[in-house]
This record gives structure tokens, sequence and C-alpha cells, in this order.
């Protein structure tokens, strides 16, 4: 364990989402490991669910600890227990759950007065601009950090800043975003809902992010600067201080800990490992749609068929949420498995996907390109097929096809808005999926050069989080510069009583 860090306490807050929960304690690992103690902002049931990590720390002695706040789900009229944005029943609660996290603060700064060994500094999510409050009333330096890639921030920021949406007239007019090293073209349908005229009160929130963003002491990102270099040196112009420190879910000896991440695993490890053991190399495609996107039973179905169609290994991940009782009917009534077996798992919850990805026999990913989810398949070397729904998937989506060319689209046009997916029916075909899977598993020279690419940016991942990699370096910065924040604060503490 490094000691660059002795007497180092840091504050981790983050929003309670798989998406963020995940790289915040990859994060608290890797800041562990260099020999910084670290404290995460949990609550009761995201305790219990991420209990593995305080498990690994306590066998790798490292110092990690959870600060659990009771989450107002009554107060913010949300339903008893809705403490994750994965328990969100309707999209119309997102507000509400937004505003349950807002009232976090009061209870975090109660605890943080009474705690003894307070915290040297704050990493914050870029959701709670009121962080920047609690930083200025305990004196602590507060540094932002980013779950998306630089690649979205540089898009985000550009088509803000430009104005160049008041041009377009059309939800489905391409336009291509302004000021980027690539010619990179999206419609007004699928950019996050935050960022096309939405009400009044998204807009506003999104100007607080940023401010918050700017008034930080620094900026971090899960992403690493191999990967994106020209979008790095792009947003570092936009941000005071930027540091890349990932991919954070790739870890140095923590193989148990990726067992049951964010969740207990739905498959015994076990049985999941034999399975791909038991393919042959690259053969597998992985389809798995992360932990928030819900897909009708209409569209499971056609993506079932795709798969069946394609002859292909697959595992499938169909989400708690999503696994109902019409698509287990269909399953059963079609046949699926039978018809599938030998070539097919169907996993129903939540998989070890940091376990299966890295797993040689996987060959391709089905992604509805969650920036995580990017991150690991890049990681483990692993090209995908991009299926966006919502949020800044669709970002990810055009990085990972048509800028790092380490994916094939399915040329999905336009987002399913969260917990809608009824309403727009089947969005991707049956021959859509078969055709893509194809592509993508074929050995031909466009399926092997694409491979390639992404094995050797996954190789560049390793090296960069490894000592000595530009992720590693970018941390032991952020690690230095806290560091000399609080001895310039010490001295000046110094001078003051002084006179
Ligand atoms: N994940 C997992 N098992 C699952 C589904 C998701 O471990 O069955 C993890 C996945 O590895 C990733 C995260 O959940 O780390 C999903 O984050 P992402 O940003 O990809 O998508 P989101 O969930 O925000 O849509």
């Amino acid at each position: 364990m490094g000691s660059e860090a002795q007497e180092l306490h840091f504050l981790l807050i983050p929003l309670m989402s798989q998406s963020h929960l995940l790289p915040f304690t990859d994060m608290a690992k890797h800041l562990a490991e260099r020999g910084v103690s670290v404290t995460v902002v949990m609550t009761p049931l995201n305790a219990l669910r991420y209990e593995s990590v305080l498990d690994h720390a306590r066998t790798s002695d490292l110092d990690i600890h959870f600060l659990t706040l009771p989450f107002p789900c009554k107060e913010a009229g949300l339903p008893e227990g809705c403490e994750n944005a994965d328990s969100l029943p309707s999209s119309d609660l997102i507000t509400a759950f937004f505003d349950a996290s807002n009232m976090l603060q009061g209870p975090l700064e109660k605890r943080l007065e009474a705690m003894e060994d307070k915290p040297s500094c704050i990493i914050t999510d870029i959701c709670f601009p009121w962080t920047t409050d609690v930083a200025q009333k305990f004196g602590l330096p507060r540094i932002v950090f980013h779950t998306i890639s630089c690649f979205t921030l540089l898009c985000s920021h550009s088509i803000n800043r430009s104005k160049v949406m008041e041009r377009v007239k059309s939800d489905d007019e391409r336009f291509v975003v302004p000021g980027l090293p690539d010619k990179v073209e999206f419609t007004k349908a699928q950019l996050p809902q935050m960022m096309k005229d939405g009400p009044e009160d998204l807009e506003e929130l999104l100007d607080k992010f940023k401010a918050a963003e700017l008034s930080a002491d620094g900026v971090m990102v899960n992403s690493f600067e191999e990967l994106e270099k020209s979008y790095v040196k792009g947003y570092q112009k936009v941000a005071k201080k930027l540091w890349c420190v990932g991919p954070l879910s790739l870890s140095p000896g923590v193989d148990s800990a990726k067992l049951d991440r964010g969740n207990k695993s739905s498959i015994d490890p076990n049985q999941c490992l034999d399975w791909l053991d038991s393919r042959d190399p690259k053969s597998v495609l992985y389809v798995c749609f992360g932990s928030l996107c819900h897909v009708s039973a209409l569209q499971l179905v056609e993506l079932a068929l795709g798969l069946e169609a394609s002859h292909c290994c697959f595992m499938w991940v169909i989400r708690k949420g999503d696994h109902s009782q019409e698509l287990e009917k269909w399953l059963s009534e079609y046949g699926f498995e039978e018809r599938t077996t030998g070539r097919g798992l169907i996993i129903r919850g939540w998989a070890p996907q940091v376990m299966i990805l890295s797993h040689p026999s996987v060959g391709g990913f089905m992604t509805h390109c969650g920036w995580n989810s990017t991150l690991e398949a890049v990681s483990s070397g692993v090209p995908m097929i991009t299926w966006p729904m919502f949020a800044e998937q669709f970002y990810n989506e055009k990085q990972i096809a048509q800028v790092l060319q380490i994916g094939v689209s399915l040329g999905v046009q336009r987002p399913v808005e969260w917990v809608e997916e009824d309403k727009v029916g089947v969005m991707v075909s049956r021959e859509a999926v078969q055709h893509a899977i194809g592509r993508l598993m074929d050995e031909g020279e466009e399926g092997t050069e694409r491979r390639l690419r992404v094995k050797e940016l996954g190789k560049a991942a390793s090296q960069a989080v490894a000592e000595g990699g530009s992720s590693y370096f970018n941390l032991t910065l952020v690690i230095h510069y806290v560091q000399q924040m609080l001895s310039r604060k010490k001295s000046t503490s110094r001078l003051m009583r002084h006179y």
C-alpha cells in the first residue's frame, strides 16, 4: 500500500444510482490502495448492496468506511425503500429522487460537525451543487467527479456554448457539433433530455451543475487519456484542472469484488464461468442493457428472435424490471431456451458483468452504451454492438462506433425515454439484430481490424491504471494537489494566528 497520502481522508458523495455508485466505490478502492482513508456517503439499502466493498476493504486492509444517511423517501414523495435510481417505478419520480438526494445536505453537515476525524477533501458527484456550500462551510477542497467521458463532456459543452440548437428546426434534423476534433453529427431527438428545450427547471438545474463544476478545485473523469486524447485536451480548456483517473473498474487484485458489483449476482459465478469455459474463444456475445433501461416485452421478443437467427452463442441478461410475465410466457411457449440450448444462457436479474466481459470466450457485447459498460468492454478488449436508449448514450455510441471504430451501430435513431418503452413498440428488428451480430462476430477483415483496435485500447487501459500509467499518475497528482491545498491552508491559519 502506498504511503504518499498519510493522514489524508477523502469524503466521496455519489448519486445513489448504480452507474455512479460503482465508479465511486471503485475510486474508493484506488484511493485507499494509495494509503488515503476514504469515507463514502451511502443510504441504508445501498450500503447493504455494496457490502462487498467493505468486505474487500477488510480483507485487503484498506481504510474504507461508509457514512450512512437515511434517504428521505417519504419527505420527497418517493415510495418507501426507493433509495436507488434503479428502483424508481416511474420516470415522473426522477425530480422527487433528486429532491431526496438534495435533502441529504443537512444531515450530512450534522454528521460532519460531529466527526472527530474530519475529511480533508470532498469528491462529489456533479449532480450535487450543494456540496459547494458544504465545502465552504467546512473549509474543504472540493473536486467534481464525472462518471461520463471527456467526449460527452466536450460535446455537451460545445452544443450549449455554440447555441447550435437554436438553428435546428426539427427533432430529426442532423446537425454537426461545432468545434470538435471529429465531424460528429446528432439529431436533436438523440440528445439527453436536459439538452433539449426542456422544462425551465431542468435548464436551471443544468446551469447549476455547470456552475458547481467550474467553481470546483478540480475535475476528475472516469476515463483514460490514451482513449480520447484530443477530447481530454479539448475539455482541459473548459475545466480548471482535469484529471482522467480511469478505468476505475480495473483494479489490481480485487477479483472477488468483481462478482457482486452493485448487487448480488443472480447466477452462481461458478456456473457462469463453467458455461463460458466450455465455449470457444471469442465466440460468445454478451447482451446486457445496464441498470436502468427498460425494454418492452415486445422488443425483447424481437431481440430473442434475432439472437436465435444469428446462430451465435450468447449470454443474455434480462433485467429484473423487464422480466415480465408476458416475456416469460412467450419464452416458454416458443420454447426459446430449448431452441437455443447449448449456445444460449439467460441470466434473469443481475450479472457479474466485469467478470463476464473479461472472460476469453466473450467476443462481443451488445450494449445500451452506458459509460461504465463501455469502459468495461474497452478494458477487456471486447467490441460492441451499440443500442443506445437515453441520457448520454447516443454520445457514447458515436464515440464507440464512429470515432474509435470499435463497434457496430444498430442505427437506432430515437431514444426511448425512461419507463416509456411500451409506447414506442419495436425500435430494432430481429433482422437488424441478426445482421449486426453477423458483422460484429465476423472474422473477416473488418471484424478483425475492429477487434485489434479494441484489444490495443484494452492494453492501454490496463497500462493507464498500473503503476507508472497515466491514470495512476493523475491520481497521484490529485492526492498531491489536495495535500498542497491543505498545507497552504495550515500555513495561512498559522499566519492569521500570529498577527
Ligand atoms: N451491471 C452489472 N450487472 C448487470 C447490469 C449492470 O454488473 O446485470 C453494471 C455494469 O457492469 C456497469 C453498471 O452496472 O458497471 C451500469 O452502468 P452503465 O453506465 O453502463 O449504465 P446505466 O446502468 O447507467 O444505464
